[in-house]
């Protein structure tokens, strides 16, 4: 099975006053294509930190990031990004902040396709009538939405999510999970998904890393029971799990 990103013994520190902080420790594991891996571990621990180098946004000190095999250099469409907040530009409307990867050059998606991918996004994350609406004038769950429909829309092989719903209410947060979920059924892509809730983390995964402390290493990625390749008849309820 062809990987999706790869971390090959890596380690990063941060030069901080006083000395260097090593958060990773040796970092060696992989994601399949089409795998949804979730990331555990204690704050500080250093799952931002992993997320960050395979997004781009951060350089190992040593070892290899490796996306589709090639070394990671810095960010591109191949890989979309969801945050915990401040994801959704406030100057742009649902509709133009979900088009937004779609009229960068690099993404290569032509024009002539862009309306129908945003109104398909529209519609799988349950924001139609809000087309034209701007984010100030959506709830947080919503925005959320909107976040995830702009990193799945340009086509990237590999979504990477750091906390992704932790700012939401619990209700909104479950129907949320539930939304990845049901969207992951049929878009089957690569997640990499930070978490801080076991169960979000075994509702949603193949997959789980738990990390220790700092510095970590990671290596170990402890299968959570969702069978891989994943198909809708093996899906955990809510119920099962809590
Ligand atoms: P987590 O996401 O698990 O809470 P992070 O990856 O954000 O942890 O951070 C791991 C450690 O590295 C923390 O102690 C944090 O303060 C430190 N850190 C993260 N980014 C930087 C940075 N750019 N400069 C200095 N220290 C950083
Ligand atoms: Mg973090």
């Amino acid at each position: 099975m062809s990987e999706a990103i790869g971390f090959r013994n890596v380690r990063k520190s941060f030069r901080r006053r006083g000395g260097e902080l090593p958060v990773i420790d040796g970092a060696d594991f992989a994601l399949a294509r089409g795998e949804f891996v979730s990331v555990l571990g204690p704050s500080g621990c250093g799952k931002s930190t992993l997320l960050n180098m395979a997004a781009g946004f951060e350089t190992a000190d040593s070892g290899e990031v490796l996306a589709g095999g090639a070394p990671v250099t810095g960010p591109d469409h191949t890989r979309g990004v969801v945050f915990q907040q401040y994801a959704v530009f406030p100057w742009l409307t649902v509709a133009d902040n979900i088009a937004f990867g779609l009229r960068l050059a690099a993404c290569g998606i032509p024009r002539d396709r862009h309306a129908a991918i945003v109104e398909r996004y529209i519609g799988l994350m349950g924001l139609r009538g809000f087309e034209n609406a701007y984010p100030k004038e959506l709830s947080g769950g919503m925005r959320q939405r909107v976040a995830i429909a702009r990193a799945y829309a340009p086509g990237p092989e590999l979504l990477l999510m750091d906390e992704p719903f932790a700012a939401l209410d619990a209700q909104t947060r479950e129907s949320m999970q539930e939304l990845l979920h049901d969207i992951q059924l049929t878009e089957r892509r690569t997640v990499m998904l930070i978490t801080h809730s076991v169960e979000e983390a075994l509702f949603l995964s193949h997959r789980v890393v738990v990390m220790t402390p700092r510095p970590s290493r990671v290596s170990e990625i402890v299968p959570v029971g969702i069978p891989f390749p994943r198909t809708p008849e093996t899906r955990l309820s809510p119920e099962f799990i809590g």
